[in-house]
């Protein structure tokens, strides 16, 4: 069985077991951290270095020569040097011949040469087996041995036997190999540490695009309005009563935005008639950013939580129920109970906490500590079924919200209705669409459709089939 490092000192090794000796190009950050990691795991690590000679900081207990002294001391050879330096690497061909050598390198920016950097390494040396592996991992989690960073190494290389080895190292480092398969993988591996949050970029544009609309869509309506017709400074409503609109209204749409791609899927689906042409780009890419749309949704609707629980501590609300008190006991009228607008704020509180439950329980499902204990099928439950119960509950909770006021005629402030509306118009449609389509008939072929069924294969066949009748 493989030995797996997880302690932080070195380990003591049987005395009849022989230790590997892995050869590291490079006494730089990466160089030494990795260093001290082998050793610690027990392998034997012999530097090459330009100056042997001053090579102070290194982890006690490594040796440092020459590279070429040093690359005939192992097969495996770790190169931790940027890309710039690699030229030298020629003049040791002869002593790399039929080496492992992994490239560690990454770049400064995204797809900075034509080739990738191990690729330009097997080019300078090309009887070496290059091997791309570690460029994910930084040096300090190596040396701190961080818990909470990426513990994936992506590996590829064209050699099967030198990139096994290479990840039998990662293993016994205590990280995880990913195999990436050729070499040529190489130039999206060295992008991997380049990219800056790639499939959070459109919900993060998106909900800013959709908090800025409604915003000022807010200012509009019931700030500059009651100035204009009855001069009121309602300023003070863009610091908790705007932002208590606008976050409950991005979160709804955002959350139906998460199954709108479904159901243009089904949708397309079905007008095709197979599941075997491919989805426009557009849509794949919304597919696959469907988790990160749901949790900004949830991270909106916690806004809307926490703002909506300081409502009664607010000086304008606590104004607003003095004044209505003291009017009543002016005027000795006493305003009477409505046990339907009673209903309609017990529903709408109850809808709204119930959503918010399931959508933190949809948040949660989504760590993948938790979607990993999860079979295929709960999973599925969880996100679809689970998911559109909390689409339709927060829905149900807007339109509690609207109650009775979708027929009063203050709706329309410059023709323009109320937020709660408009935020109403994405999670209906999709409710609408969803439960059109799972409805038995429609479903069925769908289903079908899903299970590999073509429509147009089935004519075609019962169209050759009447006429080979004829
Ligand atoms: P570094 O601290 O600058 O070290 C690079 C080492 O390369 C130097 O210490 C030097 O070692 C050697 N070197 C410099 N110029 C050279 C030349 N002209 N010819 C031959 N050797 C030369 O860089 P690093 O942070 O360790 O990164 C090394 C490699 O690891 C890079 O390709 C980097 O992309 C990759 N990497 C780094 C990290 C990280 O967290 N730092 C993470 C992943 C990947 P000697 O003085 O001993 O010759």
């Amino acid at each position: 069985m493989e030995k797996m490092c997880t302690v932080a000192l070195p380990l003591t090794m049987n005395s009849s077991e022989k230790q590997e000796t892995v050869c590291i190009f490079g006494t730089g950050d990466f160089g030494r951290s990795l260093g001290l990691k082998m050793l610690q795991c027990g392998y034997s690590v012999v530097y090459g270095s330009r100056k042997p000679e001053m090579s102070s900081l290194l982890p006690s207990g490594t040796e440092v020569l020459s590279h070429s002294e040093a690359a005939q001391k192992s097969d495996i050879i770790i190169v931790a040097i940027h890309r710039e330096h690699y030229a030298f690497l020629t003049e040791l061909k002869e002593v790399l011949k039929g080496k492992i050598l992994v490239d560690v390198s990454n770049n400064h920016k995204i797809n900075q040469y034509p080739e990738s950097n191990a690729e330009y390494l097997a080019q300078l040396v090309p009887d070496a087996h290059v091997v791309k592996a570690f460029n994910t991992i930084s040096a300090w989690a190596l040396q701190s041995g961080a818990l909470d960073a990426s513990r994936q190494v992506f590996v590829c290389g064209n050699d099967s036997k030198a990139k096994q080895r290479v990840m039998d190292i990662v293993r016994t480092l205590g990280l995880t190999p990913l195999d990436q398969g050729s070499l040529t993988a190489a130039s999206e591996i060295e992008n991997y540490p380049l990219q800056l949050f790639p499939t959070w970029r459109f919900p993060f544009y998106l909900s800013a695009a959709l908090c800025l609309f409604f915003f000022f869509y807010c200012v509009v309506r019931e700030v500059i309005y009651p100035y204009v017709y009855e001069k009121k400074d309602n300023t003070f409503f863009m610091a908790i009563s705007i932002p208590n609109r606008v976050f409950p209204v991005t979160a709804l749409i955002l959350l139906a935005l998460v199954y709108l791609p479904g159901v243009i899927a089904a949708v397309l689906q079905l007008y095709r008639g197979t599941k075997y042409r491919r989805f426009p780009d557009w849509l794949d890419h919304w597919m696959l950013c469907r988790k990160q749309l749901g949790l900004v949704a949830l991270g909106f609707a916690f806004l809307h939580a926490i703002y909506t629980l300081v409502i009664p501590i607010r000086y304008y609300v606590r104004w607003r129920l003095r004044n209505i008190t003291i009017k009543q006991v002016i005027t000795k009228k006493e305003d009477p109970f409505s046990t339907s607008s009673a209903w309609l704020s017990d529903l709408y509180v109850s809808l709204g906490i119930l959503g918010f439950f399931l959508f933190v329980l949809l948040g949660i499902t989504s760590l993948p500590s938790v979607s990993n204990a999860m079979n295929w099928r709960e999973f599925r439950f969880v996100q679809s079924k689970l998911g559109y119960l909390t689409l339709i509950l927060c829905t149900a909770h807007t339109l509690a919200y609207g109650g009775k006021r979708f027929l009063s005629p203050w709706i329309l402030r410059w023709c323009l209705p109320s937020t709660y509306i408009l935020a109403l118009i994405i999670p209906c449609t999709v409710l609408v669409i969803k439960f059109i389509l799972i409805m038995p008939c429609i479903n069925k072929t769908l289903m079908r459709i899903r299970q590999g069924w073509e429509r147009n294969s089935e004519h075609s066949k019962s169209a050759l089939n009447g006429k080979s009748d004829i």
